[in-house]
């Protein structure tokens, strides 16, 4: 059942879901190569209780860690760990916190040092998705239009594999809610979208097949083909009129572009 949110439960969302960009803000500010992603980890979770907030990923269906960090060809739900970050890899952190009652979820995908053209665009294109499945969180709209904008500039333009099997969803009180948001689908299809409806946007991108495995740590998905992935992930509520999007890049873009031991993936904002 979709919980509909007030405006009052919006704004205390809002702070929630700020406090996410800021935590990856704090973090893109110091990645660097001979970082390992359980340090990373360790920065954000620090970060996160220093805010009064506490991470909504950690124990949440028994996961370990506060964040997941999904290397490379991992897509999501990778375990920080030992993995030291070199020049050319791709880090796609998720983070969330539960403050106030109520979850922020975002996720970003980092590029260390120099990395291929090829993963560069991978990058850009799968932020560039995000944006015009946003556009389509509209009153009135479904499910569908958002899904079908994100697969027709990723899958049908680009070439690229769009994973089935994880989606976005509904938001707030619980890390997950109804609806499930799919980034593939039909124009005109799925729940129809009213105003107080808070969905997470979230498009998994591969550069190779769409097609998943899972290690046996029984969390981590990795592309079949072993190809990297990509993941960037809004918060967005719907309202009568303009998307309202309760997550921010903003700082996170401006730290990532001032940090010279990343490359700058691209920036809508
Ligand atoms: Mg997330
Ligand atoms: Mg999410």
């Amino acid at each position: 059942m979709i919980q509909y949110k007030s405006q009052a439960e919006i704004e205390i969302m809002r702070e929630s879901c700020l406090l996410v960009g800021k935590a990856h803000a704090a973090v893109a500010a110091l990645l660097k190569p001979g970082m390992t992603t359980l340090q990373v980890n360790n920065l954000v979770e620090e970060f996160i209780l220093d805010n009064g907030a506490i991470p909504s990923f950690k124990n949440y269906h028994g996961f370990p860690y506060a964040t997941c960090i999904s290397m490379n060809e991992a897509v999501v739900h990778g375990f920080p760990g030992s993995h030291v970050l070199k020049d050319g890899d791709i880090i796609s952190l998720d983070i969330g916190v539960k403050k106030n009652g109520f979850h922020g979820d975002s996720a970003y995908t980092y590029a260390i040092g120099d990395i291929e053209a090829s993963i560069q665009q991978l990058l850009r294109v799968t932020k560039e998705s995000l944006y015009l499945g946003i556009e389509k969180a509209r009153q009135g709209n479904r499910v569908g239009d958002i899904a079908n904008a994100i697969q027709e500039h990723t899958e049908k333009k680009h070439g690229y594999g769009v994973v089935r099997e994880l989606v976005g969803h509904g938001l707030g009180r619980e890390l997950h809610e109804d609806p499930q948001v799919p980034n593939y689908g039909k124009k005109g299809t799925g729940a129809k979208l009213k105003a107080g409806m808070v969905i997470a946007i979230e498009p998994m991108i591969n550069l190779g097949v769409k097609e998943i495995s899972q290690l046996n740590d029984g969390w981590t998905i990795l592309t079949k083909d072993r190809k990297p992935s990509a993941h960037f992930e809004h918060d967005v509520c719907i309202t009568s009129g303009e998307p309202d999007i309760l997550s921010s890049f903003v700082e996170i873009e401006a730290a990532e572009k001032a940090n010279s031991n990343l490359t700058w993936s691209y920036g809508v904002v």
